[in-house]
C-alpha cells in the first residue's frame, strides 16, 4: 500500500501501463468517436492487425468513411 500512483491498465490486457507507453487509439466514423482504447504497445499491434482484416474494404461497402487516429 505505499504506492498510489498506480498506472492506469492497459484497456486489452489490464496490465498496468505507464503513460510514457502508453498508444492511445480513437477510431471514427464519419467524423464520430465510436471507439477510444489505451493500449499497451503489444496490444496496439494486435488492435491494428484485427482492425485491418475487420476494415478492409470490401468492393461497395465501403460507403462510411472510418479513420483511425493514433495519439
Ligand atoms: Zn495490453
Amino acid at each position: 500500500m505505499s504506492d498510489e500512483s498506480e498506472p492506469d491498465p492497459c484497456n486489452d490486457c489490464r496490465e498496468p501501463l505507464q503513460d510514457a507507453l502508453a498508444r492511445t487509439v480513437r477510431l471514427t466514423v464519419d467524423r464520430s468517436q465510436i471507439d477510444r482504447q489505451r493500449l499497451c504497445p503489444e496490444c496496439f499491434a494486435d488492435w491494428i492487425d484485427r482492425y485491418e482484416i475487420e476494415m478492409k474494404p470490401t468492393d461497395d461497402s465501403a460507403n462510411d468513411e472510418s479513420e483511425i487516429i493514433v495519439d
